[in-house]
């Protein structure tokens, strides 16, 4: 998929009141921003907008809250279930105190700390409003004055926004003249704040510097990359990537397999793979990949030793005795749990010889130190590579973070999902909704 949409630039931002949608679903805990790569990457295009004597309203959401501003909340299907265990005469009053604690807990998913982020990373300026599309945000965008910078609370403090709600997408624009998306992490996910308030505000909608960046090196890399393009595709299932596959074999010159997925590949070929991950539905798919690499003169890399252990290690971080096989001969009683060093030395070299790799999944269970080191491995070919390197969001995303290669990474993507539907060549509703050069 490449898209030429309008950005900033190609639009009139003084003065006006601007929404943009950004991504600041960062990781949260006991109140402290964990990983702020999303609230850095945002600051580009609010920088620019607030240069330009913009009024800039921010929004986002964050975590999967109750929704606060409907007119009840909804407990989750554990806490029903806790009530209605409950005595009969019980139930009323546990309800109510089920609602208070859940409207007590949701304040873990405010934007105030996003807000306080912000303020520490621009130097002050940002004003939080406490409701999304109420009574604080109306009265807080209405006293903004050019430059000025005002953060909504989250967007799924009510049931709308996943609902994409037109009504919600209205009562969102109605703040603002213009929208920008800039939440490439969400641009996967057609929701009230993204391709809603695009769809149904009025509003024109063009892209922030973020969107434009993300959808600019990925779309070069898969429409017109410098050969050899490696593709390195991880994770449990093959089911969650079939399309990834099967897009990238029309694009690639070497695809690798690792990870839990590696498996099903591995027994299409005829290997007993012993306990491993294996979906035995996918066989006949595994073994049309294969047969479509060959056609297309694209190497397909399958793990040739094996890093097999007795168990899944319990927990997943726990010490755990492991043994090497070769990928053929994997012990019926034991499980492939990681790539073998034969095969780190492979991918490594795949990696070494190539112009463009892109890299999306963990070649093993890397949550445990003794079944990180494939990933390990591949993160550390990347950091060394001078080829363009691009890292799908999610978990290689943080290895690559965690082991502190991040800047030695061409790119890497602010998305998990949204990459992935991206290298499925998939349309991106958030961004598809945006206005074309
Ligand atoms: P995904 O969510 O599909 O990206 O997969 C990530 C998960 O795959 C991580 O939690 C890994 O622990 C898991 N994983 C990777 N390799 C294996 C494997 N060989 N067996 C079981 N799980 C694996």
């Amino acid at each position: 998929m490449t898209y030429n949409k309008k950005t900033i630039e190609d639009v009139e931002v003084a003065g006006k009141k601007i929404l943009v949608r950004c991504d600041f679903n960062v990781p949260v805990k006991d109140g402290v921003i964990t990983s702020d790569k999303r609230i850095v990457e945002a600051l580009p295009t609010i920088k620019y907008l607030k240069s330009k004597g913009a009024m800039v309203i921010l929004c986002s959401h964050m975590g999967k809250p109750h929704n606060v501003f409907d007119a009840k909340i909804k407990l989750n299907k554990k806490e029903v279930a806790a009530i209605d265990a409950l005595p009969e005469a019980e139930r009323e009053a546990a309800t109510a105190a089920a609602v208070e604690k859940a409207k007590k807990d949701v304040k873990k998913f405010s934007l105030k700390v996003v807000a306080d982020k912000l303020n520490e990373l621009l130097g002050g300026g940002v004003v939080f409003a406490s409701d999304t599309v109420g009574e604080d945000a109306r009265a807080k965008v209405a006293a903004m004055k050019p430059g000025d910078i005002v953060l909504l609370e989250n967007t799924r403090f009510t049931a709308l926004e996943e609902k994409n709600d037109p009504e919600f997408s209205k009562q969102l624009g109605s703040l603002a003249e213009l929208f920008v998306n800039d939440a490439f992490g969400t641009a996967h996910r057609a929701h009230a704040s993204t391709a809603g308030v695009a769809q149904h505000a009025g509003l024109p909608a063009v892209c922030g510097y973020l969107i434009q960046k993300e959808i600019g090196i990925m779309g070069k890399a898969l429409s017109n990359p410098e050969r050899p393009f490696v593709a390195i595709l991880g994770g449990a299932k093959v089911a969650d990537k079939l399309n990834v596959i099967n897009n990238l074999l029309t694009k690639v010159d070497t695809l690798i397999i690792g990870g839990g997925m590696a498996y099903t590949f591995l027994a299409a070929k005829g290997y007993g793979v012993g306990g491993s991950l294996l979906d035995e539905s996918k066989l006949d798919y595994c073994k049309d990949m294969m047969k479509k690499a060959e056609e297309k003169g694209v190497k397909l890399l399958l793990p040739v030793d094996t890093t097999v252990a007795k168990e899944f290690p319990d927990p997943i971080d726990a010490p755990i005795d492991v043994k090497i096989v070769d990928s053929d001969k994997i012990p019926a009683d034991m499980q492939g749990l990681d790539i073998g060093p034969a095969t780190m030395k492979l991918y490594a070299d795949a990696v070494k010889n190539a112009k463009t790799v892109v890299w999306n999944g963990p070649m093993g269970v890397f949550e445990n130190p003794t079944l990180a080191k494939g990933t390990i491995a591949v993160a550390q070919a990347l950091a060394d590579s001078s080829a363009t390197t691009i890292v799908g969001g999610g978990d290689s995303a943080a290895a690559c973070e965690q082991l502190g290669y991040a800047n030695r990474i061409t790119h890497i993507s602010t998305g998990g999902g949204a990459s992935l539907e991206f290298l499925e060549g998939l349309e991106l509703p958030g961004i598809a909704c945006l206005e074309d050069k």
